[in-house]
């Protein structure tokens, strides 16, 4: 069976669900790079441009353990994921990059998904990807069926809760999102902002959601939001955020600021990113601006330590449970909070 790598890393987080339906449906053998480690990082840093960020430097490790032991490197060139918006260039470059930099690699899967405009769809996307393996365009047909119905799925299961690797270990059968919706029990409630990649992957985050759940608070994400709450959220932004990633972000720190389910808002970024350097800075001023809540900017790179991650994490979560038990009518930033 012709075997094609999915690297496990940037937009995997988000894609996989849908990319594994529509794969299995053509009849290919998917096999996904293993959970990030030291020695995957370790080459990921080395093969990559030192410009990169470390998000993209991972990307390529995920590859390099890709390769010898699949037929193909599904890369697609995605340069727009939605409707009059861009993901952030790196995406779009990521075959001529791999290509550049990387010798003896499987032919690279690299057909490129726009949806700026109405007049490409994902299902013209997928046909072309299904046109690589197979011209029986009736399989081809099921498998994009497939596709939708797993993303539909994804989607549908974020919403109720689960978290994003929850659903993905599901799906690999190493574990069980019906873990997700006892999310609920903790007494603590954080919410969670940055990238997937960096907030899912348990090595770079430092296992930030474990850790917090171990400290006895509940993680939601932005991706637990419904897509029409983080629309309302950045309608009145007064310019319209054209990357899809940052939109989201935003969207989703906005509506955090103003609940009042939440303890404390943590946002986990990355070095070495061009969009994130003005999202955190816009999020952080807003935070202190317009919320009440504790918020925790915390930044990683590849020689971060855990230690000084887990002291600034058990002393944010320490200062939110004194509050809560002393101080609840105050805001994080001196202001009064009122309470009717
Ligand atoms: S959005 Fe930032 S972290 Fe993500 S690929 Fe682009 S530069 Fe890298």
């Amino acid at each position: 069976m012709t075997r094609v790598g999915i690297p496990r890393a940037l937009l995997f987080y988000y894609y996989y669900p849908m990319w594994k339906a529509f794969f299995t449906e053509i009849g290919v053998e998917i096999v996904v790079s293993p959970p990030t480690n030291k020695r995957i990082l370790e080459e990921g840093l080395k093969a990559a441009l030192d410009e990169a960020c470390l998000p993209v430097k991972l990307y390529f490790g995920h590859v390099l353990a890709l390769v010898g032991k699949v037929d193909y490197l599904f890369v697609p060139r995605i340069i727009s994921a939605e409707q009059k918006a861009y993901i952030c260039p790196k995406f779009m470059g990521l075959p001529d990059m791999l290509r550049a930099r990387l010798r003896d690699l499987p032919p690279i899967i690299d057909i490129p998904l726009d949806l700026r405009r109405p007049e490409n769809t994902l299902d013209d996307f997928l046909k072309e990807v299904g046109h690589v393996f197979t011209r029986d365009r009736y399989l081809i047909k099921r498998a994009i069926e497939a596709a939708h119905r797993a993303d539909q799925r994804f989607q549908e299961l974020l919403v109720k809760g689960y978290l994003v690797p929850e659903v993905i270990e599901d799906l690999q059968g190493s574990g069980s999102s019906r873990k997700g919706v006892a999310q609920n029990w903790r007494p603590l409630k954080i919410g969670l902002l940055g990238h997937p990649y960096n907030i899912y992957d348990p090595f770079i985050s430092m296992d930030l959601i474990g850790k917090l759940h171990r400290m006895a608070a509940d993680v939601i994400t932005g991706d637990n939001l419904p897509s029409a709450v983080i629309d309302e959220q950045t309608r009145f932004l007064p310019k319209r955020l054209f990357w899809s990633l940052s939109r989201k972000l935003v969207g989703a720190a906005l509506k955090f600021f103003e609940s009042e389910n939440l303890d404390g808002v943590i946002y986990l970024t990355s070095f070495a990113c061009g969009p994130e350097s003005l999202v955190s800075e816009l999020v952080t001023r807003w935070a202190k601006k317009n919320s009440s809540l504790p918020f925790m900017l915390l930044t990683v790179d590849e020689h971060t330590g855990e230690a000084g991650m887990v002291t600034r994490l058990e002393a944010f979560i320490e200062m939110i449970r004194w509050r809560k038990r002393n101080e609840d009518h105050l805001s994080a930033y001196g202001k009064l909070v009122h309470r009717y």
